[in-house]
């Protein structure tokens, strides 16, 4: 066999990773609780929102002509035939010629009036109210259906929800939403140098920084990340692992000995228990990716070098989430920056590299693979297409935001 990885693009790894994709499953939960999940289907306002003329100011509902012209020297006088009363509409308060009523924000306009004045623009004289100020027609009203109209649609599948839009949910009469299940994404760390970060690492070891790096991130994308702990590179207890974890999980990431080094099982393991699919993407930091499937679940093996994990998980397995999520637009955060120096890259690999963003400028953060530093010294990944040779100084770039 040959020592040396088969690579095919990112865009075919992307798609290959898509078309294994688990069937997106649904649930419902409260509203309150919505924020970062994933609508798995169309809202639309039950009734008109608001559902009558409300005024936006405390003041006096009034007819707009009966105010025209009116200032501080010449006030219109109105009469003052009565209150709206908050949560009430009255259907026997109707203005008239020159008269107005007193009005709370939020209050249903009484009919006959089309605008309302704000209390600081008038004076009370008895019944009778000076307006200091004229309203044009619809003044500091807000209009029956103008927020959403009975049956429009409000949010699409696919969208994923804010803090706000628990609040518009609420508000077109949902108390429970269905959105994507969370994908359950089992993680095992792999490789005899590792140890937990309970443990101070002996000679030769270093702490596991994949898996928990891992967990946070696919947290923070709506995933239920399930930790399976450290194996040792040992095919038997490896297996045991996949094996247990497996079950439990939609699919699976195995960090570490994914490329083809003796001591390298991952691809071994996923071929003897499954399929392996695609070993070797022309991605970089990235190469050594497996994309493979046991039990119609799919299983990657991630690079152990921190930074290409993410990468990979990043750049790789986040499509298939996003298709497990039924998620219309990835959640990518971008800036625009000017590129402070040349980014050399080799032509036929899709190139990641760090990047610190300050005041627009785009600084590139060289280091060794395998440095952890730059991973939190860096703000983001600006990426050289497999077609360039690199960037050039003061080329605007898009930086993917970590
Ligand atoms: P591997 O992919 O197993 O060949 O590992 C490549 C490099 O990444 C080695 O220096 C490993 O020690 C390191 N590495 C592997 N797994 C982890 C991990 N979970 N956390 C931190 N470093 C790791
Ligand atoms: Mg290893």
């Amino acid at each position: 066999m040959s020592r040396f990885l088969t690579v095919i693009s990112v865009a075919d790894a992307a798609a290959a990773a898509e078309k294994i994709a688990p069937a997106r499953k649904t649930e419902s939960v409260p509203v309150e609780q919505s924020a970062g999940r994933v609508l798995a289907s169309d809202i639309a306002a039950d009734t008109d929102i608001p559902g009558f003329d409300r005024s936006v100011v405390d003041g006096y509902a009034v007819r707009s002509a009966d105010t025209t012209g009116a200032s501080d020297s010449v006030p219109a006088l109105l009469t003052c035939i009565g209150r709206v009363t908050m949560g009430k509409h009255d259907t026997n308060l109707i203005l008239g010629n020159a008269e107005c009523v007193y009005i709370p924000t939020g209050g249903v306009l009484p009919s006959g009036a089309d605008a309302a004045v704000m209390v600081e623009y008038t004076e009370e004289a008895g019944d009778t109210i000076l307006v200091k100020k004229p309203v044009s027609h619809g003044e500091n009203v807000l209009l029956r259906d103008e927020d959403f109209k009975k049956g429009e649609t409000v949010f699409s599948m696919g969208r994923r929800l804010s803090p706000q839009d628990a609040g518009v949910l609420a508000a077109c009469g949902c108390a429970t939403v269905t959105v994507a299940k969370k994908p359950v994404v089992g993680i095992i760390s792999t490789g005899n140098e590792l140890v937990p970060a309970t443990s101070v690492p002996g000679p030769g070891q270093v702490r596991d920084a994949n898996a928990p790096m891992l967990a946070a991130w696919l947290s923070e994308y709506g995933c239920e990340p399930r930790l399976y702990g450290i194996v040792q590179d040992e095919r038997e207890a490896f297996e045991t692992v996949i094996a247990r974890a497996l079950p439990d999980c939609d699919l699976l990431l195995l960090s570490g000995g994914s490329s083809k080094d003796d001591r390298d099982m991952t691809a071994g393991v996923i071929a003897g228990k499954g399929m392996v699919l695609v070993h070797g993407v022309a991605l970089a930091p990235g190469k050594p990716t497996i994309i493979g499937r046991i039990d119609t679940k799919p299983v990657f093996g991630l690079p152990g070098h921190p930074a290409s994990a993410l990468v990979v998980l990043k750049v790789i397995v986040s499509p298939l989430l996003d298709k497990m999520l039924g998620l219309d637009t990835p959640l990518l955060r971008t800036v625009k920056a000017t590129l402070a120096e040349n980014i050399p890259s080799q032509r036929g690999r899709e190139e990641y590299v760090r990047v610190k963003v300050t005041n627009g400028i785009a600084t590139p953060l060289f280091g060794k693979s395998g440095l952890l530093n730059t991973l939190v010294k860096s703000d983001g990944l600006v990426c050289i297409p497999a077609g360039y040779e690199g960037l050039e100084k003061g080329s605007e770039v898009e930086v993917i935001l970590w």
